[in-house]
């Protein structure tokens, strides 16, 4: 199968030295495309600015701003059979990047934000892969995963709480609750990101693959 996986944070520009993004390190996202890569799919990695190695065997294509993601998912969508928005989108950005620094001055300064394109979104229901979103929350974890599942026209929802810094964001582990359309949910306890993309990826691969048989 080929699997098409967003990881990372995106940047959204200030001004030419500063900008807008958050603490994802990409490791959740780098970990999915590692282990499919291990279970002979085909990976197509779009990242975000992080400090890591492309994984051997990916195709990993570098993006910074959310527009730049949202281009790259949607050049990269034909033939996908899975795709896995693992990345940490910017929710806003700067309604007007200053092409100059900003000087500093007395007074307080206000930044005028507007919303990103929502990628998740963006794909339509006339689409031939199976879509999973990512929901990390610090609260109502259940509730927002689930709305997010609905809103967002995904078929799966990974949601993990990032209320801790012992899981989750920049951390080595993760726990993750998998949300599934028709209502079933499966906990994967405390345990190393590694170990969580190898269950991910067998669990992606195996829906796209009940999905295509019901099909036929
Ligand atoms: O709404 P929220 O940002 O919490 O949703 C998270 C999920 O939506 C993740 O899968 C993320 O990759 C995706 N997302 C997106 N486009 C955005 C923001 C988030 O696809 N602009």
């Amino acid at each position: 199968m080929r699997f098409l996986i967003t990881a990372g944070p995106t940047r959204e520009p200030i001004d030419p030295v500063r900008y807008l993004s958050n603490r994802s390190s990409g490791k959740m996202g780098y970990a999915i495309a590692e282990a499919a890569i291990a279970a002979n799919h085909e990976v197509i990695l779009i990242s975000g600015p992080v400090s890591l190695p492309a994984p051997a065997g990916a195709r990993r294509l570098e993006v910074v701003t959310s527009d730049q993601m949202h281009d790259a998912v949607h050049q990269n969508l034909t033939g996908c059979d899975v795709l896995v928005m693992c990345a940490a989108v910017a929710d806003y950005k700067p309604a007007k990047a200053s092409p100059q620094k900003i000087k500093k001055g007395a007074a307080g300064l206000i930044l005028e934000l507007v919303p990103t394109h929502d990628i998740l979104s963006s794909i339509g229901p006339e689409r031939n892969c199976l879509v999973v979103g990512f929901a990390a929350e610090t609260n109502d974890l259940e509730e927002n995963a689930r709305k997010k599942l609905r809103d967002k026209n995904c078929d799966i929802v990974v949601g993990n709480d990032v209320s801790g810094s012992d899981r989750g964001m920049e951390s080595d582990e993760n726990e993750v609750t998998i949300f599934f359309r028709n209502g079933e949910t499966k906990k994967i306890s405390r345990t190393p990101k590694k170990i969580i993309a190898r269950e991910l990826v067998k669990i992606f691969s195996n829906t796209r693959e009940k999905r295509l048989t019901k099909k036929m």
